[in-house]
């Protein structure tokens, strides 16, 4: 007979922070810069812990440029090609310990890597990313990278249960990407009945990283600073953020103008919109696994940083933590019902 798991499984939305007692006298005293040594790579990480993630209309080099600049981290996409990497690493020298090199599991995936990490030797992570990360053909290719490169800090998910984080740890990664089904933009629960309510995956998965001192990335599901702190406090060691970084000016994507308002596409990286542009279309075999959005253009991501880092910075006041290393042990979950609609309709 099929296995029920009745345990209850939280999502961002179920839960809030419950504020404690604080020596703090002001939020700007809080201290959001982390740092952290891998276990693989033995390589040592300084900045605020929050990723652009790998997605084409996200992680550009633009988008890090603007990043760095705040000591944030981009997991660049892995549809720039070699000349475009070096004119990159040639502008921006200083952006290159902030950003990923991203891979998927095919043969010229890999290659593609080697010459960008040959090229531009400064870049120190690899993301590697799949839909799903619980397939034998991953944990082989993670093997493979890992021995190709033995010093570079490797990214690698996606998986949702402590048991798989713990199997990529003993691969080879450094720091294991948690999200399944939970992105702005992605269909995976609808299309195949598959995920995980991102908080607990996220509190368990961070369980099981920590105690083979590996880290782990919160990915997808953020809607608002609320929510990158609520990750934190579950136990992510970083926040990969989507939907709230699209539609600025340093996203790709075309932007639009209709009725005097302008737009940017937003698009998850298994959508029908990419798949075309990338792999020329939607295999036979499969259904697209994200869709298409237009996003308000939202002006330089400069703004929506500050926003998120402000709020992060009193979520810590409010529950007394000194630095957001201290977030997750100050941490208590309340448990709450559905808000109601706000008396000033969506704009809250
Ligand atoms: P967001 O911050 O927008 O909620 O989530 C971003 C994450 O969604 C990405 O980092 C990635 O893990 C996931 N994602 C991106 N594109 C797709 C897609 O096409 N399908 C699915 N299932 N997930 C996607």
């Amino acid at each position: 007979m099929p296995h029920v798991d009745t345990d209850v499984k939280l999502d961002f939305r179920d839960v809030l922070l419950r504020p404690k007692r604080s020596t703090l006298r002001s939020r700007s005293e809080v201290e959001l810069l982390r740092s952290f040594t891998f276990r693989n790579s033995r390589q040592t990480y300084r900045g605020i812990p929050i990723l652009a993630a790998n997605m084409d209309t996200v992680g550009t080099f633009e988008m890090a440029r603007a990043l760095c600049k705040f000591s944030l981290f981009t997991a660049i996409h892995k549809h720039y090609g070699l000349e475009e990497w070096k004119a990159f690493a040639a502008q921006n020298p200083d952006c290159l310990q902030h950003v990923a090199a991203s891979s998927g599991t095919g043969p010229s995936d890999f290659e593609q890597l080697e010459q960008i990490l040959e090229a531009v030797p400064q870049v120190r992570y690899i993301c590697l990313d799949v839909a799903n990360g619980y397939s034998e053909h991953f944990v082989q290719f993670l093997r493979d990278v890992r021995k190709r490169f033995p010093d570079h800090t490797i990214m690698a998910g996606n998986v949702v249960t402590g048991e798989m984080v713990e199997e990529l740890l003993l691969s080879g990664a450094d720091i294991i990407k948690v999200g399944i089904g939970p992105g702005s933009v992605c269909t995976t629960r609808k299309k195949t009945g598959v995920g995980y309510p991102q908080l607990s995956a996220v509190l368990e998965c961070a369980d099981a990283a920590h105690g083979l001192n590996g880290h782990i990335i919160s990915d997808g599901g953020c809607s608002c600073p609320g929510d990158v702190a609520k990750a934190f406090g579950a136990g992510a060691d970083f926040v990969m953020l989507g939907g709230m970084l699209a539609g600025h000016a340093e996203a790709g994507g075309e932007l639009a103008e209709r009725e005097g308002k302008r737009y940017k596409l937003f698009y998850g990286m298994s959508s029908e919109v990419a798949m075309r542009k990338y792999a020329g279309g939607v295999a036979e075999y499969r259904a697209s696994e994200g869709r298409a959005v237009e996003v308000p253009f939202r002006g330089p991501v400069e703004v929506t940083v500050r926003d998120i880092l402000g709020g992060l910075r009193s979520t810590c006041a409010y529950v007394g933590a000194p630095r957001l290393k201290e977030l997750s042990r100050r941490t208590t979950f309340i448990r709450v019902t559905p808000l109601g609609p706000p008396l000033f309709g969506p704009g809250d």
